[in-house]
């Protein structure tokens, strides 16, 4: 069996994914409340307890707001950095445990390998992760201010690829929020423009890449067919092998299946015409 996953939810009314391999199960972040957390885990033919850990990218409440009530319902540990279990107040709670993955560490969950990499955010210590079993492997970085080396070179191998297009910096811009707000999206530590995304994929994306999901876009400061239309122009401009582009938004994704196969595959007969 290879690996698969299934957004849950994402944007900031709550962000989770889970991850699914041989029968190891990880669901990245908890951002939904513990109730709602379970029903769609439980739409997705998962029980809860089966869950074998929780990863926390970092402690802002659209992404941990359900971590400690989930661990503590459904018995599962919970894993992050220190960072994020001093700034989420995890010591404070009652949880079925939490194991500390330091960045740019890497520990085996059952079939998983799972590796922390840092990301320049305003949080105490936020991670991506890059999740591998047996040569299928997915990246996933939400809430960066920009794609630094440590997620560009982790990605490269990736079949698939989750990375948030937060926002258009033209309606950030022209949109409603104080200028302060503004200006910590904006800023290095804040999130990904399309514009940022659609760079990293025509310039950094990996050959292997078969799969990019745009996530956690900001419901004020964007559209998903403005994020969309940016990066099917950078991919179209990357050229080479064929990526399939998938959106997702507060009621997430149905199951996503990550090949493993290292074989090449066709080019669409768009990246054909331009040979021509
Ligand atoms: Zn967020
Ligand atoms: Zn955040």
């Amino acid at each position: 069996m290879s690996l698969r996953f299934r957004v849950l939810g994402s944007g900031s009314s709550g962000n989770a994914t889970l991850i699914e391999a041989a029968g190891t199960r990880v669901l990245l972040d908890a951002g939904l409340g513990p109730r709602e957390l379970a029903e769609r885990l439980q739409s997705a033919g998962v029980d809860p307890a089966s869950v074998d850990i929780v990863l926390l990218s970092h402690e802002h409440g659209d992404h941990a707001r359900g971590a400690a009530s989930f661990s503590r319902r459904w018995g599962v540990p919970l894993c992050g950095s220190r960072g994020t279990y001093a700034a989420a107040g995890l010591g404070a709670a009652e949880i079925a445990g939490y194991e500390v993955l330091a960045p740019g560490s890497t520990r085996d969950v059952g079939a998983l390998s799972v590796t922390a990499l840092p990301v320049p955010h305003d949080a105490a210590e936020p991670v991506a992760f890059l999740l591998s079993s047996g040569g299928s492997s997915l990246g996933h970085a939400t809430d960066l201010g920009h794609l630094g080396p440590a997620v560009v070179d982790g990605f490269r191998s990736c079949k698939a690829i989750l990375v948030e297009s937060n926002y258009d910096p033209g309606m950030l811009r022209d949109g409603p929020y104080p200028w302060a707000l503004k200006e910590r999206i904006l800023s290095p530590l804040g999130h990904l423009s399309n514009q940022d995304v659609a760079r990293f994929l025509e310039k950094d994306l990996g050959e292997s890449c078969e799969t990019v999901v745009l996530a956690h876009l900001s419901q004020k400061n964007n559209h998903p067919e403005v994020a969309r239309m940016a990066a099917e122009a950078a991919l179209g401009r990357r050229g080479g092998t064929d990526v399939r582009l998938e959106m997702t938004g507060r009621d997430g994704t149905g199951w996503i299946e990550v090949s493993r196969s290292s074989a090449p595959r066709a080019t669409t007969a768009r990246q054909m015409s331009l040979f021509e």
